[in-house]
């Protein structure tokens, strides 16, 4: 199953190390044959080289379009070498077989980052290159396909083991490789392209990606994990820039993640915040004055359980909060950029990875969102639904105070990001209670009570910080009885979706204890 590489077909818009290929390739007797600026730069480095153009008949012509799209390359990529015809066709059309194609296409994923306009990423669309990745790839039997740089040193690797030739097995997993790589870059194309038309349905997608990192493991030791970059520039981990400490596990990006978007939520102008993150749920989240205080305060909500933990900041991070957060071990903190001070508090943590975006994610703006079932993917837009103050509707006689009204808000938005059933209870601009994940809406709101009791006892508060604070619910209460723990708990005024069977009820207890309760009209169940 060995098959010998007696020509090459290079193709390369990264020349990152075309020469030394080249060389090593010319080496083994390798003839090379090449498109117009790979050409060129295998010959300023001295080797000889055959234009595609001179075997096709045909010049490169517009503008680049058309270079390789002719019968004699790609015969020469698809004609089986043990099947009478096709050797026959070769000979007769003088078509030249050829057993090696190291291609990589136009940078589409590049110019997406670089903001280009939309003729440009036209013409970013590579059509040759993906055409000769899938005919080599497809004739693997006899053919080796190489889509990556990195690829060449195990391709060289592969050739000095068999004297110049490759294995089945080798053509194999590189041809894999190879249509991994052109359905990426489809699918990087048709998610530009959904972007630039407004097509923003989870139907008809792709799915684009491209690897960022492979980690040791996943979500446990024994699972393989790795993490694609979607190319949609957003900022958040996948784009961020990392200061310090050791690379960032499947966990860390999976909380690191829900950290940063949840305080992307609070716009900086309004004032600083902080989220406190474990587990892909909050531990606590506020507002401060200063950003020390936000995080001091989102301390105090679960100081336990924010060991460990992730700190997301939606400001820069300055030198006092830097001091306050190394008081405990924190696994990440990230943030829109952050002091050269604050950097140096850090430098002394090896441990701690300090991450820095330019911007925070836009919790409004479109795009996907999968879950993994046996068998299938499911697709949604990603929950980006926000009530504007205006449309919020109280349902008690009691309306909320101004107050009360800016802490139920607060609650709303940080029950969103809680998985559900999710209950929060916020006081003064931070949470003071979370519970989340619950297979029960009342056991949500007892736990949450029970941690805001236990905070108390540590903090030596005369009584839990849910005494006069809001309420919120990510789903509409079903019965009264959530509600009414809510209530013991300290609770006067709720905001939830409302709408369920039994509203009247929820209402008629909601009243009966004074309550101001608001409705959303609309849910935020995050499972
Ligand atoms: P070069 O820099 O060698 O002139 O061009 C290399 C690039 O051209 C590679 O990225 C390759 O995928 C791409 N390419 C090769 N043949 C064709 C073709 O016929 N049409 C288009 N649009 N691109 C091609």
């Amino acid at each position: 199953d060995l098959h010998p590489v007696r020509r090459a077909l290079l193709s390369v818009s990264d020349k990152t190390g075309l020469v030394d290929l080249g060389q090593a390739l010319a080496a083994r007797g390798v003839e090379l044959l090449s498109t117009g600026g790979s050409a060129k730069t295998l010959r300023e480095a001295g080797l000889t080289v055959r234009d595609v153009a001179e075997v096709t008949g045909f010049p490169e012509m517009m503008d680049g379009r058309v270079k390789t799209l002719h019968p004699m390359v790609h015969g020469g990529l698809l004609a089986l070498r043990d099947n009478d015809a096709h050797v026959a066709a070769m000979e007769e059309h003088k078509i030249g077989g050829i057993d090696l194609l190291v291609v990589n296409l136009y940078p589409f994923e590049a110019a997406l980052a670089r903001g280009a306009g939309y003729d440009e990423m036209i013409e970013n669309i590579d059509i040759g290159g993906p055409a000769m990745i899938r005919a080599a790839a497809k004739n693997h039997a006899f053919v080796t396909t190489v889509v990556d740089v990195e690829d060449y040193d195990a391709l060289l690797a592969e050739l000095e083991a068999n004297d110049g030739q490759t294995s089945y097995a080798f053509r194999q997993r590189f041809a894999q490789t190879a249509y991994a790589r052109t359905a990426a870059y489809d699918a990087a194309v048709s998610t530009w392209m959904a972007g630039a038309i407004g097509e923003n349905t989870p139907r008809r997608r792709a799915f684009a990606g491209q690897l960022a990192q492979t980690m040791r493991y996943g979500e446990n030791p024994h699972q393989n994990a790795a993490f694609y970059t979607d190319g949609s520039g957003r900022p958040g981990v996948a784009t961020a820039v990392q200061h310090q400490g050791k690379e960032l596990s499947y966990n860390n990006i999976n909380d690191t993640d829900a950290a940063f978007e949840l305080v992307a939520e609070f716009d900086p102008a309004d004032g600083p915040a902080c989220a406190i993150i474990k587990h892909a749920n909050p531990c606590g989240v506020a507002r401060g004055a200063t950003l020390l205080e936000a995080y001091q305060k989102a301390f105090d909500c679960d100081r336990t359980s924010a060991f460990g933990g992730i700190v997301a900041l939606n400001m820069e991070l300055d030198e006092e909060t830097a001091q306050a957060i190394t008081g405990i071990f924190t696994e990440v903190v990230i943030a829109p950029a952050a002091t050269d001070a604050a950097k140096a508090v850090f430098a002394a943590k090896k441990n701690l990875r300090l991450l820095t975006t330019e911007g925070l994610p836009n919790p409004t703006s479109g795009g996907v969102a999968f879950k993994q079932v046996a068998g299938g993917i499911l697709v949604q837009d990603r929950d980006n639904g926000h009530v504007p103050v205006e449309d919020l509707k109280t349902a008690t006689k009691r309306a909320p105070t101004a107050d009360e009204m800016g802490d139920l808000r607060f609650a709303w938005t940080v029950a969103k990001h809680v998985k559900s059933n999710a209950i929060v209870y916020v006081k003064d601009g931070a949470t003071v209670g979370i519970g989340a994940g619950q297979m029960s809406r009342l056991d949500s709101a007892l736990i949450a009570a029970k941690k805001a009791e236990r905070m108390a006892e540590a903090l030596g508060l005369p009584e839990p910080l849910t005494k006069g604070s809001a309420v919120a619910s990510d789903a509409f209460f079903p019965f009264a009885d959530g509600l009414m723990e809510a209530v013991a708990a300290g609770a006067t005024t709720v905001i939830q979706p409302g709408g369920s069977m039994r509203d009247d009820e929820v209402i008629a207890a909601a009243d009966e204890a004074g309550l101001a309760m608001v409705f959303t009209g609309m849910r935020h169940f995050r499972h």
